[in-house]
């Protein structure tokens, strides 16, 4: 049949009398052999009637009047690709066209949309159906900070709920406000303050972030005397978990904390992909994440901090081979400013520690974290040129944690030992002191590892202002924790998203 014939013509679904809906159908058959002579300009065959020509004479006791209360559609031939394009309404649903392939009994259908085929029963139905919103509270034309809402007819999420940067203590109004409003769940994407420093106060719903970033905040509060609340529970690389009708699937990528993730928000056929912080030029693969994600989503929210800047984005590989030469020109002590929670920059300097034949010290706090993210990240006991030391005097629960690690020194040991590479922070002011007591400091590197913008910080200033009077020698070496402008146009083209939307940029 299909062979010989060409079928066209046009469709309504109609409610049947059993309470489903039938196909009412017009079509007509042209020989196949004249195929070519029958098509248009643009080479196709269609049903030469519209609905309106065929709908009295279609309809049966008991439809409408009117023919554009029903979904309905066009069935037309394609002679240059010689296969059938049916145009119908999207109340027909797309993506399951079953009805019809049954009803002509072939295989290869092209479904299209078009405007046209929009009936008014359509937009009836459609504005009843809930459909997957997001809402940017917080995040443009800021670094961080980013508060959405994704919401899917009943289901209301929050996505992040950091801290202001700047806001020291103080919650600012919007801050009260989220905490106030009612949410079915909050999903976080990685440990950074400005995406997950209010989740603790959140304790009227599930605040979900990745379960090894889990282990990073519950060893942060251990050190700081507290216990991680309850309602904060974890999610999983690559398994998907639902919150009421929303399907969210978090996806493991680089960036400057530990265990980050994209996160993928689904419900009723529409799809919205967040970033949150990402780079490709990590140690993690990046066309492998990019294998893993959708080709097509409706909406992207991505991050956009390097967005017309020319900050470097070498990769922390090189970052790492340009360590390991800094710390082989000199003999004297390395000491290196960067943050705690940044364990792929501490891996890096490790790694250079050990080319350059040099033991690595990192404090209680920094050795507590390295323990959390897992054990191959160098630590202390486990790792065998690893050491740990705590920059002050410890009590109490301190003083037990300390005494946990077998492989510890105190000032005394690190001025007589062998060369090293200490891990430093803001608040080693004094110890840096103490320690210069002990052994001369002076040409000493310090290798300042962070953002430029922590320059500015009150105790940052101190802490470099004081290196300076001991005498040591600072060194600039860090790369973005962030997607260069190149790698977010990679990441959009990949997912060639409808909809494009950035949030935590720079004010421009
Ligand atoms: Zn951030
Ligand atoms: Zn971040």
């Amino acid at each position: 049949m299909e062979k010989l014939f060409v079928r066209v013509g046009i469709f309504w679904a109609v409610p049947s009398r059993e309470g489903g809906r039938e196909l009412r159908v017009c079509q007509k058959s042209y020989p196949f052999s004249s195929a070519k002579q029958l098509a248009d300009p643009v080479g196709v065959i269609d049903y030469p009637f519209s609905h309106y020509d065929e709908w009295e004479d279609t309809r049966h006791k008991g439809d409408s009047e009117d023919r554009y209360f029903y979904p309905r559609g066009r069935i037309l031939y394609d002679v240059e690709h010689s296969r059938r394009r049916i145009f119908a309404d999207e109340y027909l649903r797309l993506d399951d066209p079953d009805e019809l392939v049954d009803f002509y009994d072939i295989e290869d259908v092209e479904l299209c949309r078009d405007e046209h085929y929009v009936s008014t029963f359509t937009h009836r139905r459609r504005a009843e159906r809930p459909s997957l919103k997001h809402t940017i509270l917080r995040g443009r034309e800021r670094i961080g900070e980013n508060l959405i809402e994704i919401t899917y007819g009943e289901t209301k999420l929050l996505v992040e709920l950091g801290k202001a940067l700047d806001g020291g203590e103080e919650l600012s109004e919007l801050e009260e406000a989220v905490l106030r409003e009612k949410y079915d769940a909050v999903v976080v994407s990685h440990s950074h303050a400005d995406h997950a420093g209010l989740i603790g106060q959140k304790r009227d719903c599930p605040c979900y972030i990745g379960a090894g970033a889990r282990r990073i905040l519950q060893a942060m509060d251990e050190y700081n005397g507290r216990t991680l609340p309850r309602h904060i529970l974890a999610y999983r690389d690559g398994r998907p978990f639902h919150v009421g009708k929303i399907k969210i699937t978090p996806f493991l990528c680089d960036h400057s904390a530990f265990d980050s993730y994209m996160l993928l928000f689904e419900a009723g056929g529409k799809s919205i992909l967040y970033t949150g912080d990402f780079r490709f030029h990590g140690r993690k693969n990046s066309d492998a994440l990019l294998a893993r994600l959708p080709s097509r989503v409706d909406v992207l929210i991505s991050e956009g901090t390097n967005l017309g800047s020319d900050k470097p984005c070498f990769s922390e590989r090189a970052l790492e081979e340009r360590a390991a030469a800094l710390f082989s020109a000199t003999d004297r002590p390395v000491f290196v400013l960067q943050s705690a929670s940044n364990i792929d920059r501490l891996v890096s300097m490790y790694r250079a520690a050990k080319r350059s034949g040099r033991i690595f010290y990192e404090d209680l706090y920094t050795a507590l974290l390295a323990n959390a993210a897992g054990e191959r990240i160098p630590r202390p006991d486990v790792f065998d040129d690893v050491y740990a030391f705590t920059p002050r005097r410890v009590q109490g629960k301190r003083r037990d944690m300390l005494f946990e690690f077998k492989k510890k020194r105190g000032l005394a040991g690190i001025a007589k030992g062998r060369p090293f590479v200490m891990l430093v922070r803001p608040s080693m002011r004094g110890f840096l002191r103490r320690l210069a007591e002990k052994t001369n400091l002076e040409g000493a590197l310090l290798v300042y590892s962070m953002w430029s913008g922590y320059r500015e910080h009150e105790d940052v200033k101190e802490f470099l202002d004081e290196a300076q009077r001991l005498g040591l020698v600072e060194r600039t070496l860090h790369t973005s924790g962030h997607a260069s402008e190149q790698d977010l146009a990679r990441l959009k083209e990949h997912v060639s998203a409808s909809e494009y939307v950035t949030v935590h940029t720079q004010p421009h």
